[in-house]
């Protein structure tokens, strides 16, 4: 057993216990060893989450935006090859491509995303200026390129060589089947492991103004069909924020997040008085009911926080993790409750 499957076992599952893993130790200079007890000033998804959180709090702990600290933060996973999930270095679809999705939303309903844009490595950075500069909420594929390399982006291939060498070794089967969770990604120790082939980061942020904001980025499910489109660029599904009560994001089988509009669900509910936690499992229980042959073999977690500075977050399957900031700074990797435990 790994050490993070260890850490995961260690914790108390169906609990908010906090507490450090020793990769989350390793990716960060400044490990803190208790879990934050303070109000959450952002969160994200995955163990990725913590560098993430990292690049926002920077922002945040300047008075900053959270704006732009979600941008900061989703943008750090964007440039990690090691990172097969999320944007340079993520897995191609069938076909080799490199296609990514991903969206961005403030406090007052403003938002953009990027749908099957290709060839740029800051899916999240082009997703805003969808939003700042473009009377849209949404551009696709070709168009979204046109419109980043518009705006100064810089064109790159972002199928690295591990990425090519694991579609390569993927065509010899072409068999796809989405895991529930992706492997242990030793970002830590420096050694990537390639066996991710979904997974998402979404962060939410909560700055000084009492502001929050979201955003969300990925390379979507590995070996999908070209042009397929997941949840995270889907205002409403795998991403919403609201400023009055709370935001919301997702991660895992975008389709089963899509058809249930998941992230405006906890949203929702955390407005008739949920707790994030609360929110986020009946979420996870509404998708559940939806489709349950399909969804009970499959993962997907919600991950909330409301304007009180709450977060919690909720999965169908145990292994879902998401990484906390609160206003001191103290960060903390916390293992997810799920509805199956094992
Ligand atoms: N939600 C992403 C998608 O369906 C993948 C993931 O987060 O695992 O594209």
């Amino acid at each position: 057993m790994n050490d993070r499957r260890r850490f995961l076992k260690s914790a108390a599952l169906g609990t908010a216990a906090a507490a450090l893993s020793p990769l989350a130790e390793a990716a960060r200079p400044v490990a803190k060893t208790r879990a934050p007890a303070g109000v959450v000033r952002v969160v994200s998804t995955w163990d990725f989450g913590i560098a993430a959180n990292q690049a926002a709090w920077a922002i945040l702990s300047q008075d900053g935006h959270s704006l732009d600290a979600v941008e900061a933060g989703a943008r750090v996973p964007e440039a990690d090859i090691r990172n097969h999930s999320v944007g340079l270095g993520g897995y191609p679809d069938r076909d080799g491509h490199v296609t990514l999705d991903a969206s961005i939303m403030d406090s007052d309903a403003n938002c953009g995303g990027v749908a099957c844009l290709e060839d740029i490595e800051h899916a999240v950075s082009v997703a805003r200026l969808v939003m700042e500069k473009t009377p849209h909420v949404l551009l696709v594929g070709d168009g979204a390129r046109q419109f980043a390399l518009s705006q100064g982006f810089k064109q790159r291939n972002l199928l690295t060589p591990a990425a090519d060498k694991a579609w390569h070794e993927w065509l010899k089967t072409s068999h796809y089947q989405p895991e529930i969770n992706s492997e242990v990604r030793d970002y830590g120790a420096g050694v990537p492991i390639d066996k991710d082939n979904h997974d998402t980061i979404g962060i939410l942020a909560l700055d000084a103004h009492g502001k929050l904001a979201g955003a969300c980025t990925t390379s979507g499910a590995a070996w999908k069909l070209h042009g397929r489109v997941g949840d995270s660029p889907i205002i409403g599904a795998g991403l919403y924020v609201d400023g009055e009560i709370g935001a919301a994001t997702s991660t895992g089988m975008g389709e089963e997040v899509i058809r249930n509009a998941g992230s405006f669900l906890v949203v929702e509910l955390m407005r008739q008085g949920r707790s994030p936690t609360e929110a986020c499992k009946e979420a996870v229980l509404r998708v559940l009911h939806k489709h349950p042959s399909t969804a009970c073999k499959t993962q997907v977690a919600f991950l909330a926080m409301n304007k009180a500075g709450e977060a919690g977050g909720y999965a169908i399957q145990r292994g879902f993790s998401y990484a906390v900031c609160d206003a001191k700074n103290q960060s903390a990797l916390i293992p997810s409750a799920s509805v199956f435990p094992a």
